[in-house]
């Protein structure tokens, strides 16, 4: 990886991959703890809560607040005590040596200490509608976003515990709620099948896949085109809402076989620490968290690798 030349000045004690709440929580307490900590930010600065629009669920805010306005304001409060921020992404890491090593697409780091708070992406189907309306009719998070679906006809795709876990839950808030599956047969759990299947606003159609989104930023979404998996007839289905729930996935693929991850990809810790199997590295959010995914839990865990972190080199003098 890179020469000592490179990194000579590129060496510092806090290196935090990632720049959700996670990552810029992390970077608030290491800084707050005179650790200097660099963030190097990833592809998405700011991550997911950048996709949404009002975040009504972060403590503080009992008026909401727009997800990219709240990034800005966490990234400014963890600089103004002494975070060096980079928009670079990680892209390789060496935890076999000491200081750890980071190469990035535009750059090398040394680390005495690494907080990985990558995040996780939630899968989406890749159509250019639904990446235009994301935030404006689409959705990848029932929780964040369910609310502005009240009294509204709206529909979830997948058919795994995520699409009836969401589907059920916005039942609170929409009239009615259209799971829209690719098979005949949900990959749900039992239980989770029966629940969403009891639900008198759930209703399925089955062997449908999404082909297009239709509406626009200023009217929000009216229809999704949609194929019959069995015979290639398309259709519109009237809707004033897309919830996308096939799964997520962490963004870890740098650490595999680096460090110790579930089956998919989810970094596994020690709770209620933060510590991975490698002593020095830290994970926090959703690179380590398949259950809650939440920007407040997120920071949360973020808080607890900068305790950890600071805690560990403590130790090392
Ligand atoms: P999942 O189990 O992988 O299910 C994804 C679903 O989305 C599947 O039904 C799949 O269809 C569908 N899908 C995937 N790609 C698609 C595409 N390109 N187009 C259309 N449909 C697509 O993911 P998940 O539901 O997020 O669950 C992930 C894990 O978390 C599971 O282990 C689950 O048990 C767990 N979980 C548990 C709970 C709970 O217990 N409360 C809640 C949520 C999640 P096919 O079925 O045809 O493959």
């Amino acid at each position: 990886m890179a020469s000592s030349e490179d990194t000579q000045n590129h060496h510092y004690q806090v290196v935090i991959l990632g720049s959700g709440p996670a990552g810029l929580t992390a970077a608030l307490y290491s800084a707050r703890a005179g650790l200097q900590p660099l963030v190097l930010e990833g592809n998405q600065p700011g991550g997911q809560l950048t996709i949404t629009t009002d975040v009504e669920n972060f403590p503080g805010f009992p008026e909401g607040i727009l997800g990219p306005e709240l990034m800005d304001r966490m990234r400014e409060q963890a600089r103004r005590f002494g975070t060096e921020v980079k928009f670079e992404e990680a892209v390789e890491v060496d935890l076999t040596r000491r200081p750890f090593a980071v190469r990035t697409d535009e750059g090398s780091y040394l680390a005495d200490s690494l907080i990985v708070a990558t995040g996780a992406s939630a899968k989406l189907l890749g159509l250019p509608s639904e990446e235009h309306l994301m935030g404006y009719g689409v959705s990848a998070c029932a929780t964040c976003d369910g609310f502005f679906f009240r009294e509204k006809e709206i529909v979830v795709v997948g058919g795994g515990d995520s699409a009836m876990e969401e589907a059920n839950y916005l039942t609170k808030f929409a009239t009615k709620v259209t799971v829209i599956h690719r098979r005949s047969e949900l990959r749900a759990s039992k239980i989770m099948q029966e629940r969403a299947l009891k639900n008198p606003k759930v209703a399925f159609q089955w062997n449908s896949s999404v082909q297009e989104i239709l509406g626009s930023r200023e009217d929000g979404v009216h229809a999704v085109r949609l194929q019959d998996t069995q015979t290639g007839e398309e259709s519109e289905f009237p809707t004033q809402g897309v919830f996308m729930a096939i799964g997520h996935s962490p963004n870890t693929q740098i650490f595999r076989d680096k460090l110790d991850m579930d089956a998919v990809g989810y970094i596994q810790v020690n709770p209620p620490a933060t510590t991975t199997n490698v002593p020095g590295v830290f994970a926090c959010g959703d690179a380590m968290d398949p259950s809650y995914r939440q920007a407040v839990t997120a920071a949360g865990t973020g808080c607890a690798a900068a305790l950890d972190a600071e805690r560990w080199l403590e130790l090392q003098d």
